[in-house]
């Protein structure tokens, strides 16, 4: 099923995991999986590339959750370091292994490794992606700004870009304050950009992860949310409820507010993600 169809009939709730690290072996995740799949999501996205095992393992735990749990998987691609025969090869893997929706990404500029000149930006692989098989495919978008952006004016035109190639959904990068959401989707709207958004939230339940992230991702951290965390930081349970707490308010806001859906983050914790479910189930309709 083509994950672009649910938002006909419902708001979302999508799930995001990553592969384990090629050290660790790949079905340390499955027990992750199992949990999260009784939460219901209406599709949960793998990540590519992140924990270094590259699209074997991306697409290896995108056929479990099809095959064990009959949720639709959605897997991630990054071009940035393919060749277009590599792209090629693994868009045959994928069709091979059931899979329709694919989230088509540059993939972030990594200093040691020099990328291939086969495509520069994820609408290149987003052409081709659509010209090699009847994939749904999904871009990725930055209610702050992608941080490589001439400016916020640039970065949309560039996501309309993306979505006359073939998106027929688009992802957010996590955010801390809606407002900077509901900006985006406003601008998008106004660029002609008319595909559901899904918004990205990511629960931030201890002190490193918020720095990680807020560098990372160059994500804001509004006053309210470093009030909160600072107030806790040294008291691990209670930054946990604190920042499950923030991630419920700010679903409750996004979907009083008309969302098209929520995209969770979920870290591969299945006890944060039901906290999360616990609270907002009956909100997804
Ligand atoms: P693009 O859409 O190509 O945009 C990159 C930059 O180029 C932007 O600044 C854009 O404005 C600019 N640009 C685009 N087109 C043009 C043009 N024609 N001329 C000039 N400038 C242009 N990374 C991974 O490696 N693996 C993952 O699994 C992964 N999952 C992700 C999931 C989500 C939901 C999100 C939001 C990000 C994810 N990322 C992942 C990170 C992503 O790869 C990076 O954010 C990357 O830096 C940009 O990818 P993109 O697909 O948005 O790039």
């Amino acid at each position: 099923m083509k994950t672009c169809e649910i938002f006909k009939n419902k708001t979302s709730l999508s799930f995001e995991v990553f592969p384990p690290r090629s050290d660790t072996p790949i079905d340390s995740i499955y027990s992750t999986v199992d949990e999260l799949a009784h939460l219901k999501p209406d599709f949960i996205s793998v990540t590519y590339g992140a924990g270094g095992n590259g699209s074997n393992a991306t697409i290896g735990i995108c056929e479990m959750i099809k095959e064990k749990h009959s949720i639709e998987p959605v897997a991630h691609l990054a071009c940035i370091n393919l060749t277009r025969e590599k792209v090629l090869f693994e868009l045959a893997q994928m069709k091979a292994a059931g899979i329709e929706n694919i989230l088509a990404l540059r993939g972030d500029v990594n200093p040691n490794i020099p990328p291939h000149d086969d495509f520069k930006y994820a609408s290149e692989l987003i052409e081709l992606i659509k010209e090699n098989g009847d994939f749904n495919v999904i871009g990725a978008c930055y209610p702050e700004t992608h941080p490589e952006a001439a400016s916020g004016v640039e970065d949309i035109k560039h996501l309309k870009e993306k979505v006359d190639a073939g998106c027929s959904q688009l992802i957010s990068q996590l955010f801390f304050d809606n407002e900077d959401f509901y900006a985006f989707r406003e601008k998008a709207a106004i660029a002609g950009i008319d595909v559901p958004i899904e918004a990205g939230i990511m629960p931030v339940t201890n002190p490193k992860t918020i720095a990680r992230m807020a560098t990372l991702c160059h994500a804001r951290l509004p006053k309210k949310f470093l009030t909160i965390m600072q107030k806790y930081e040294n008291d691990p349970i209670a930054m946990r409820d604190a920042g499950i707490a923030y991630a419920v308010s700010q679903i409750v806001d996004l979907i009083a507010n008309d969302v098209d859906g929520i995209h969770l983050y979920t870290m591969n914790n299945p006890y944060i993600a039901s906290k999360i479910c616990e609270a907002v189930q009956t909100l997804f309709r």
